[in-house]
C-alpha cells in the first residue's frame, strides 16, 4: 500500500502532455520554502493500492493522447520505492509513461528496481554547494549528487531541476559551479529553473510550523533571465517553470 497525500488527474502545466501526479507522503528533507510542508511528515495520508491507482489512471488514460504521463511525486517516492515499483510494472504492462520527482535521497536494491520501471527522472538539486544545501533543507547534498552517477551509468534520462531563491540560490558563482558539475551528463535533457514563490507560505501558518524564508521575495523578471542567461551559454534546453 502507497502513503498518498493528494492525486492530480489532469495536470497539464509544465509538461510536454497531460499527467497524472500522484504526490507521495514523507519526505526527509525540510525545506525553507517547502510548498507541501504537510507531505514532510508521516502523519497526514491515505493508504491506497497499487489496483486503486491504477484504476485511477485507466480512468483518465482518455486524455493523456500520445504524450501521456504518470508521475510520482510528493516528497519523496524513493521511501516508498518497493511499492511504487508494484505500481510502476503496472503502468508499463499498460503503455503508460512513469516519471519519478524526486530530491534522491534514497538508492538501495529497491530504488534500483523501480528504476527499472521508470522512464524519466526529474532530480531536485537544491544547492550544488554542500553546505549551502544543508542550509536550505537540513540535509547534505552528497546522496543526490551521487545518484546522478547511478543514472548516467544505467542510461536512464533525467531532468535537472532547480529552484531560484533570492539570497540562497540566485548567486552567480554557485549557477555557474552547478553547470560545471552537470556538463558531465550525457543523459542530461533539460535544465529547469523554478523561481520561489510564496503561495504556499499559508499552509505553514495553517500547520503552526515557523516559515523559514520569512521576508524572502519572489526573484524578479532580470535574476531569472541572469540566471537563464548563465546556464544557456552551456546548454539549450534551459526551461523557466512558472
Ligand atoms: S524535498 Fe520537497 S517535499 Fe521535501 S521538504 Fe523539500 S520541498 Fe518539501
Amino acid at each position: 500500500m502507497l502513503k498518498i497525500h493528494s492525486i492530480e488527474t489532469f495536470w497539464a502545466h509544465e509538461w510536454p502532455g497531460i499527467r497524472t501526479v500522484f504526490f507521495l507522503q514523507w519526505c526527509q528533507f525540510k525545506c525553507l520554502y517547502c510548498h507541501n510542508p504537510d507531505t514532510i511528515s508521516m502523519k497526514w495520508w491515505t493508504e491506497m493500492s497499487d489496483e486503486e491507482l491504477l484504476k485511477i489512471v485507466e480512468n483518465n488514460k482518455i486524455y493523456f493522447g500520445k504524450k501521456g504521463w504518470v508521475t510520482a511525486s510528493g516528497w519523496e517516492p524513493t521511501l516508498q520505492a518497493k511499492w511504487l515499483t508494484s505500481l510502476f510494472k503496472k503502468l508499463k504492462n499498460s503503455w503508460i509513461n512513469t516519471t519519478l520527482d524526486t530530491n534522491w535521497f534514497v538508492l538501495n536494491e529497491d530504488v534500483a528496481e523501480l528504476l527499472k520501471y521508470t522512464d524519466l527522472v526529474l532530480l531536485d538539486i537544491k544547492h550544488i554547494d554542500d553546505k549551502k544545501h544543508k542550509t536550505l533543507t537540513w540535509q547534505s547534498n552528497k546522496k543526490t549528487l551521487i545518484f546522478l552517477d547511478y543514472l548516467e551509468k544505467n542510461n536512464i534520462k533525467f531532468w535537472i531541476r532547480h529552484v531560484l531563491v533570492p539570497e540562497y540560490t540566485d548567486n552567480e558563482e554557485d549557477i555557474e559551479k552547478l553547470w560545471k558539475y552537470l556538463q558531465k551528463y550525457k543523459n542530461l535533457e533539460r535544465l529547469e529553473i523554478l523561481p520561489y514563490h510564496t503561495l504556499w507560505v499559508f499552509k505553514w501558518k495553517e500547520l503552526k510550523m515557523k516559515y523559514g524564508l520569512e521576508g524572502i521575495e519572489q526573484p524578479n523578471r532580470e535574476s531569472i533571465e541572469k540566471t537563464v542567461n548563465i546556464l544557456k551559454k552551456y546548454i539549450k534546453n534551459v526551461y523557466v517553470r512558472g
